[in-house]
């Protein structure tokens, strides 16, 4: 497919427009009319007298579709209106021409949530903002009703103490690599002679942090230690971290305290009770599917049997916390073998659910195989788990999506009441400081009344954490400067 533009340049917004409908395509640009054989999409906008006049002509496999519009030359953010239109036009054009209706329509952000968020508190009407995202931005009623839902629903959490903040703490080794996964993560047999060292580097950022957190009377309200899988470290190692977090901050008025179980294959009696000694009040055990063929297609080296045998191990030692996460779409996996998977997490009684859809990463080993999974009938299923989830009880609470993801569909967490995660609320709405520490962590600080938010990154790999460790900790003092107004 070739875009052509003329008398605009708005390649970026109308190349993730296009998207929507060609996923894992590339596109070739032109910025003159000149004639093209084949698919073609021409956008162009002709400035005359008073108005400058907005027009998409579409062509695929022989048909063609042509959409105007137009755009008074003296409105109030001319160019926005003027891409916003055009990207409409060619929305419409290509939803006609190929017969698929995106069901978040043109909403191309990652948190529909957070933005309806917005538009409520600044006192638009929730009847307005609907019509608003249904006319203008092509939302589905389904999709509109279920960000509404989960908007409610978060209502009691939106506000953190203002000066509260979120630990995160990254262990990112895993015991071999998931297909589907992008992350900076370590294979724990190739870089297993690296984590003493890192463990020790973590548990001296943890101490500065911590130093700096109490400097600027930061108090911890939840802590999140996540991967990677944490629980490949050995139980001596992860007690280690989590005693060096206990001991420099005052965890005492922590309201959560999550560690990543994820894969099944990691956990041990002595792990969780390291992992509960220490403090963690929630974990995540993560089948991804219960199917047994799908977990080898995917590359994860546990069965749906030791994923159950955790899992019963974690309810033995009291952990009544627990969360389990499933992905729609992936390789081989069939929508009946996902329903089962989505009934067999609900009887088992976890206490919040989080579904994923397969999101293809340049950076992962699935990337080139779109083909396979192109035709997963990823809305389907996770309409299925929407209904069964609700069904049982378990409620929407956090939402977010993904560039690249199947059907541009979302991944949605849900829990039973009571156990909807700060964590995963307070990082998506971006509404709390986190503190990050460890390689591939970054530290999001967030001044709620400047409507300011800042990053600081720390290195991705272990050997450049470890090795670059004293570089990183001058960065800190981003975070000094930050909350004292130095910028
Ligand atoms: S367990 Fe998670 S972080 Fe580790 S390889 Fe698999 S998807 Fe990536």
């Amino acid at each position: 497919m070739t875009l052509i533009f003329c008398g605009n340049s708005f390649k970026y917004e109308a190349e993730a427009v296009a998207k929507l409908f060609f996923p894992g395509e590339s596109f070739d640009f032109l910025y003159e009319h000149l004639l093209v054989d084949g698919d073609a999409c021409i956008i162009r906008r002709k400035k005359c007298k008073n108005y400058s006049f907005c027009f998409v002509t579409a062509s695929l496999g022989g048909k063609r579709e042509r959409r105007c519009g137009k755009v008074k030359n003296d409105a109030q953010n001319y160019e926005k209106l003027c891409e916003q239109i055009l990207c409409r036009l060619l929305f419409l054009c290509l939803k006609e021409l190929t017969g698929i209706s995106p069901p978040w329509g043109m909403l191309t952000g990652i948190r529909p949530v957070a933005f309806i968020n917005k538009l409520i508190d600044s006192g638009i009407a929730r009847d307005e903002i609907k019509k608003n995202l249904s006319e203008d931005f092509f939302v589905s009623e389904e999709k509109l009703d279920f960000a509404f839902e989960i908007s409610d629903m978060q209502r009691p959490f939106l506000n953190p103490a203002k000066n509260s903040f979120s630990l995160y703490i990254s262990v990112p080794f895993c015991p071999s690599r998931c297909s589907y996964c992008s992350f900076v993560s370590h294979s724990i047999e190739s870089a297993g002679k690296l984590v003493p060292d890192y463990v020790k580097k973590l548990c001296e950022e943890i101490a500065i942090t911590a130093e700096i957190a109490d400097k600027l009377g930061l108090v911890p309200d939840t802590v999140y230690i996540g991967g990677g899988t944490p629980t490949s470290l050995e139980a001596e190692q992860l007690f280690k971290i989590m005693e060096t977090a206990a001991k420099n901050f005052n965890l005492s008025g922590v309201r959560e305290y999550t560690v990543e179980a994820g894969r099944a294959d990691t956990v041990t009696e002595e792990k969780l009770i390291a992992i509960k000694s220490a403090g963690a009040t929630r974990i995540s055990i993560n089948p991804q599917t219960m199917n047994d063929d799908v977990l080898k297609a995917i590359g994860r080296r546990h069965t749906f049997r030791q994923f159950l045998d955790s899992y019963a191990l974690a309810r033995n030692l009291g952990f009544s916390n627990i969360n389990m996460d499933l992905i729609a779409g992936l390789p081989t996996d069939t929508l009946e073998s996902f329903k089962t998977s989505v009934d067999k997490a609900i009887e088992l009684n976890p206490e919040s659910i989080t579904v994923h859809t397969l999101t293809l990463k340049r950076s992962s080993n699935l990337f080139g195989d779109f083909e396979k999974v192109k035709d997963n009938p990823v809305g389907k299923m996770v309409s299925y788990s929407q209904k069964a989830l609700k069904n049982a009880g378990y409620r929407p609470y956090y939402l977010y999506r993904q560039k690249n993801t199947l059907d541009n569909l979302e991944n949605a967490g849900y829990a039973k009441k009571g156990y909807e995660s700060l964590y995963n609320i307070f990082i998506m709405e971006e509404i709390q400081t986190i503190l990050a520490v460890g390689a591939g962590a970054s530290t999001k600080l967030v001044n709620l009344s400047k409507g300011n938010i800042k990053r600081v990154y720390n290195y991705k790999f272990p050997y450049e954490y470890i090795g670059r460790f004293n570089m990183l900790m001058e960065r800190k003092q981003e975070i000094i400067d930050f909350f004292e107004g130095v910028d």
